[in-house]
This record gives C-alpha cells, sequence and structure tokens, in this order.
C-alpha cells in the first residue's frame, strides 16, 4: 500500500516519472484495446439498442483482446501485488489482483466451456484501474512539487572572485567555504556566507517566507538561494552542501514526511481491516449468491466487484498527501516541522509560554539610562564593556557597542566567569567587576546601595532592563537597556487567546519588566527572574497543572524548556536550523508564525480526517450495494462501475489534499 514516496530523491523521483509515463502507456494501449471488446459485448448492444451480427471468431477476438490487456495491463498490479506479499502487507495491490485474476480465470474457463464470461466487465476494469492510478500518482508528482522548487533555488554558477579582483564564473557545486563570490543585482546568493563588502536588499521570500526585502550590509548573513534586487555584494562562502540552509531545510522536511504519526498508524490499521473485510465478504457474496441464484459467472462477478470496491487504495494516500502538502508548504515559509507529532499536537495545547527577550520583544538592546555612584559613566562603561566582550548575550552586546560608539578603549581581561541567566564576573586591571542581575549581585556579596537600586525599579517599571555593576565589592551603577516589543506580538497574543489558549511569558528578567510586558501584550500570566535551569521546572509545574503546553523560546539556552514542553518551538533561527530541541523550528523570530504553526496543525489535522471519511466512510453504502443488497430493486454494480467509484475517492482524497493550500493562505 505504501508504493509511493514523497520525499525527494533525484533518482527516486526519475524513477516516479518512468513509472508515471509507463501507466501512461498501458492505459492509453488497454484503452484501445477494450473499445472492440466493449462493442462486440452482448450489453452494449442491448444498451444501445443496436446488434452487431455475430461473426466468425468475434468471441476469439474478444478473449484474445482481454487477455492481452489482462497480461500487459494487469500485470501492472500483480508486481505491485507481489511487492506486498514481500513485506508482508497486503493491500490494495493484492486486492486488485486478487479481484482480476479471478474475473479473468473464471471468464477463460467460461468461454471454453460454453458459458457466459465477463470479459467486457474485466477489460474495462483494469482500464478505469490504471488510469485512476495515473491520476493518482500525477497528483503525488504535484505535491511534492514545493519542495522541489526549493532545490531548485540554488543557481547553477558563482562569480568567484580569485586574487582579490579577477572574476571567474563557476559551478556552484566548486565552491568552497571561505571563498569569496561576487553578487549582482538580480543574481542569487550560490551559497550561505557573510556580506564582506557592499549593501544590498535581499527577496527571501521563497526561502523564509519574509515577504518585505531584507537590507543586508556589512557583517550579515546571506542565505543560499535568496535573490539579489538591488546593490553589489561581495560574500564570503561559510555552508555548501550538505550543511547549508537550504539542504537542511530539505532534510528536515523528508524526515517529517518520513515520520509517522498517530493518525497514520490508524489509516494502516483501518486498510489491514478493511483488506480482510474484503475477502471475507467476497467469499460470503460469491457463497450467497451461488446458493440463491445458482449461477457461477453471477456469483463471481459479485464477489470481484466487492473486492475492488473494498480495496484500501485511498487510505493510502490520505494521511501521506496531507503531510506532503502541508509540511513543503510551511517550509517555505520558514515553518519547519522537524517532529510530525508536535504539530498535531499543537492544535490541542492550553498554553503557550513565549520567552521575553528575543521573541516578544525585539532582544535588541541600547543602552538608555545610566546612574553611577563615585565613578565616571564612561569610566564605568568601559569596566563593563571590557567584561561584556567575552559574552555572547544580547545584553552585553549592546553594551560593547555603546562603549564602542563612545569611543572607549577596552581592556584586557584578566579572568573571567559567565553564569547563564544572572550575568559575568571577571577581574580588568586589578579591579573585580561584577555585571548581572540584582540577585546576582546579591549572591556575590556586593554591598548594596539604596538610592541606586530606586533608581532601578523606576527604571524596571518603565520596561527597561536594568542590570547592576559592581567594582570591588561595592555597586557602583546601574544601567538600564530598552528593548522593544515586536509589533507583531500584540496580534499574536490577542489571537491565540481567541483562539481559547492561554499565554504566558517566562523571563530572567526582573519582575518589574514582565510585569510592564504583560500588561502591555495582555499576557495571562509570567514568570520573573526564572533561570535557565528553573524554566524546566515552570514548564513541569504548568503540566503538573493538567495543562499540555507549548514552549517557544530560543534553541539554545531554552534547550531544556523546549524538551520539556509538549510542544517545543524554537525561534528565530535564522539560517542555523539545524536545531534538536524543538518539534517546530520557525525561521523568522516573529511570534505571529506561532499562530501561523497553530493554524496548520489544525487544517492538516481537519484534512487528514476528511480524508479518512473520503477513504472509507464510501464503503458503508458501496460494499452492499456491490454485494447485490439492493439487486432485487434492479441496482447493481457492475465491477468497472466499482472501479470508477474507488477510484473516485482516491482522486477526492488527493483533491482535497490539494485544495488545503487555499485554507492555509
Ligand atoms: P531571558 O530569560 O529574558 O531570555 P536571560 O535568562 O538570558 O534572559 O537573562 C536574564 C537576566 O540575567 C538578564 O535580564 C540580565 O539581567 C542578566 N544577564 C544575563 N547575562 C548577562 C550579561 N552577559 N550581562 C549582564 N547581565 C546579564
Ligand atoms: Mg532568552
Amino acid at each position: 500500500m505504501h508504493e509511493h514516496t514523497f520525499h525527494e530523491h533525484p533518482r527516486k523521483k526519475e524513477r516516479r516519472e518512468d513509472h508515471l509515463f509507463e501507466i501512461k502507456r498501458k492505459a492509453l494501449v488497454c484503452t484501445l484495446l477494450t473499445l472492440p471488446v466493449v462493442l462486440l459485448s452482448d450489453t452494449f448492444q442491448k444498451i444501445l439498442g443496436v446488434s452487431i451480427p455475430e461473426f466468425y471468431g468475434s468471441r476469439l477476438i474478444t478473449v484474445l483482446l482481454s487477455s492481452i490487456v489482462f497480461f500487459y495491463g494487469g500485470v501492472f498490479f500483480l508486481k505491485g501485488s507481489f511487492q506486498e506479499l514481500k513485506v508482508a502487507r497486503p493491500g490494495m495491490m493484492s486486492l486488485v489482483s486478487l479481484a482480476i485474476s479471478i474475473g479473468f480465470l473464471y471468464s477463460s474457463y467460461a468461454y471454453a466451456s460454453g458459458g457466459v464470461d465477463f470479459f467486457w466487465e474485466l477489460s474495462t476494469l483494469i482500464v478505469v484501474m490504471l488510469w485512476g492510478h495515473f491520476i493518482e500518482m500525477k497528483s503525488v508528482l504535484g505535491a511534492s512539487k514545493a519542495i522541489e522548487e526549493l532545490a531548485k533555488l540554488l543557481p547553477k554558477k558563482a562569480n568567484l572572485i580569485i586574487k582579490g579582483s579577477e572574476v571567474l564564473e563557476v559551478d556552484v557545486s566548486q565552491l568552497k567555504v571561505g571563498d569569496v563570490v561576487l553578487i549582482k543585482p538580480g543574481e542569487k546568493v550560490p551559497a550561505d556566507g557573510v556580506v564582506l563588502e557592499g549593501t544590498a536588499h535581499m527577496n527571501e521570500s521563497l526561502l523564509t517566507g519574509e515577504s518585505k526585502p531584507v537590507p543586508k550590509k556589512e557583517g550579515d548573513k546571506v542565505i543560499g538561494g535568496s535573490l539579489n534586487m538591488e546593490g553589489v555584494l561581495k560574500v564570503r562562502v561559510e555552508k555548501t552542501g550538505e550543511t547549508s540552509y537550504l539542504s537542511q531545510v530539505m532534510k528536515i522536511v523528508k524526515e517529517a514526511q518520513e515520520s509517522k504519526t498517530k493518525l497514520q498508524d490508524l489509516a494502516d490499521k483501518v486498510a489491514f481491516y478493511l483488506t480482510i473485510i474484503a475477502l471475507l465478504v467476497g467469499s460470503i457474496t460469491f457463497s450467497l449468491w451461488l446458493y440463491l441464484a445458482g449461477d457461477p459467472q453471477f456469483a463471481v462477478e459479485r464477489a470481484v466487484t466487492v473486492i475492488v470496491i473494498a480495496c484500501p487504495h485511498a487510505l493510502g494516500l490520505a494521511i501521506p498527501l496531507v503531510v506532503a502538502i502541508s509540511t513543503s508548504y510551511s517550509s517555505s515559509r520558514g515553518i519547519l516541522v522537524r517532529d510530525r507529532l508536535s504539530l498535531e499536537l499543537l492544535r490541542n495545547i492550553d498554553v503557550i509560554v513565549f520567552d521575553k527577550t528575543g521573541t516578544l520583544t525585539e532582544g535588541k538592546f541600547g543602552l538608555s539610562d545610566i546612574r553611577t555612584k563615585d565613578i565616571q559613566e564612561n569610566d564605568l562603561l568601559r569596566l563593563v564593556a571590557s567584561l561584556e566582550r567575552s559574552s555572547e548575550h544580547v545584553i552585553a552586546k549592546a553594551l560593547v557597542e555603546e562603549a564602542l560608539s563612545r569611543g572607549l578603549e577596552v581592556m584586557k581581561l584578566e579572568d573571567f566567569k559567565s553564569y547563564s541567566g544572572k550575568g559575568v564576573w571577571g577581574r580588568v586591571r586589578g579591579s573585580e567587576v561584577a555585571v548581572g542581575t540584582e540577585a546576582f549581585v546579591k549572591e556575590l556579596g556586593i554591598l548594596s546601595d539604596e538610592g541606586l537600586l530606586k533608581e532601578g525599579k523606576k527604571l524596571s517599571s518603565q520596561g527597561k532592563t536594568v542590570v547592576l555593576v559592581g567594582v570591588d565589592g561595592k555597586l557602583k551603577g546601574i544601567l538600564a537597556l530598552s528593548d522593544r516589543i515586536r509589533k507583531e506580538s500584540y496580534d499574536a497574543v490577542k489571537s491565540i487567546k481567541s483562539m481559547g489558549k492561554k499565554v504566558m511569558m517566562i523571563t530572567g528578567d526582573a519582575d518589574e519588566v514582565a510585569r510592564w510586558v504583560s500588561e502591555e501584550l495582555g499576557i495571562d500570566e509570567y514568570f520573573a527572574r526564572v533561570l535557565p535551569h528553573q524554566k524546566v521546572e515552570k514548564i513541569k509545574s504548568l503540566q503538573g497543572r493538567g495543562l499540555k503546553v507549548a514552549m517557544v523560546g530560543d534553541g539554545i539556552n531554552d534547550a531544556p524548556a523546549l524538551m520539556q514542553a509538549d510542544v517545543g518551538i524554537a525561534i528565530g533561527s535564522g539560517t542555523d536550523v539545524a536545531i534538536e530541541s524543538a518539534g517546530i523550528i520557525l525561521v523568522k523570530s516573529n511570534p505571529d508564525d506561532v499562530l501561523k504553526a497553530i493554524k496548520l496543525s489544525k487544517v492538516a489535522y481537519k484534512k487528514m480526517i476528511q480524508n479518512l471519511f473520503w477513504a472509507t466512510g464510501y464503503n458503508l453504502v458501496a460494499i452492499p450495494l456491490a454485494a447485490g443488497v439492493l439487486y432485487r430493486w434492479g441496482v447493481l454494480i457492475p465491477p468497472p462501475v466499482a472501479a470508477i467509484l474507488m477510484s473516485l475517492s482516491t482522486v477526492l482524497v488527493a483533491i482535497n489534499a490539494l485544495l488545503m493550500r487555499r485554507s492555509l493562505e
């Protein structure tokens, strides 16, 4: 039943296209061969009210053409059934093979012994099945196209700069890390890299879903596959091949499409039972009709119809098609689903916990106020910057930047320690300096200063992040940094709340700042002054309240909390998407994408349930009809009509899945 694969491998895809061509040829040839068979059949002549006089050998023609259709066209299903039986998973191919083999053997026997055959039904059945299979394969190919298009984003050629000035056109595959390339307007970036020179605006919409042009300057990262809209850039290649953003995204999508979900398991189980039901009802139908009507031809035809109609064909596609379409759709919009189960869970989550800094806020700090005691502002800042130069924290970067812009020279560090979620400590020119939270400086036994603390509280309650600076055991100053709330956060919080989910915030920052941001955004509950390892405990305690929790935070510092949460969502990873701690990765740092992910979860689930219905539900009516329950009232389904119904359900499932894109726009 799983003869379809949706993920991309060039050779596999080629094989699939060959396959598609082969089945089309078979379908066409069989259609032509079946036409005369149908024309010569009694049933058809009766329907049209014409009669083609039986000529010498006309029955033989029917037998011969039908045999060719069976051996040339039907063999496609026979081959498939061998594959199914090899892995001990009989399914649609096996059932179809069984049905057409019974039909063929019985009709041949009837012909030889002068009985009534049903060759024309058999040939038509095979033709319809072939076309049905063709249509389905086409839609599967279409579904995986988005990810193919992702692969096509990389250009073939790159302008390599050699000897500092000469430009040489080379194949992208020849680029190595450290190479410098020139990117002119209208050209695509050949590999992930860093801008060395120039400014430009990039179109990254097909990679990350960012619809606005992204400005780039020296030091910024560019993604391979993005389009240079204007400006000229010199870029140093940082990642190529497997490690590049595009390859990583394709790998994630592939893994997600392969990973099983609960609904897939359900579909497989149902398919298995349907196969058994088909065989069972088929045998019962045969025995009953043979007993009731005493007509073996009629009994065999009914049994074949039942088996054909009950084929769990559409079931094999119901879930994978939705998975293929939803994952490739979202990946090109910067929502990477690493784990299908996370996406499935997301729609039922009760609480979304956001990390504050860099998630709800921009995470771009700027120094707004300095208060000092017994020290010059610039002297304090110089000490602080000398220390913070060794820290990766966004606060640290902002402080260093401020010092540099004031033309202050940083000093040599003699000792340095970083305390995650608290601050930093070090020795500069013989002085011990500590920068961090109030709790942190207290912990270090630094002598407090009421005046400064009071100032700090005041600035905090304005939403500013305040860090304290201790020098040689005394509190010497405070630095207030302002961070802006992202404008998307307002709507995201409101929309998530309107879905009936609670929104919470967790932060290592001071209580006053947390309260200010919470009130501003309308957040239900917040947790302040939480150290990184305590974030896990907070998530656990929420889960202890019986809540299903999704955590949104950065993939590194918040990794344990992301893993503890029922659904971990890593935000703002940019080109670095190799994050193992989260089930869902958002490339852009946009809380709005959390909302999109929830919507995706809902739509995909709805589509899967609908597909399960389309794939199985019709059987409730169709199987009894096929068995001939309403024969007395003149309702009978001939085998080809059964095949049409069965194929129709497959086509419906495919169309329903393809329409998903529309519900997501
Ligand atoms: P969040 O939970 O908001 O992402 P962190 O856990 O990274 O914040 O940090 C919590 C607090 O610890 C910061 O608000 C800051 O006061 C302090 N801190 C952490 N690292 C540093 C640093 N390098 N320099 C100064 N203060 C720091
Ligand atoms: Mg953080």
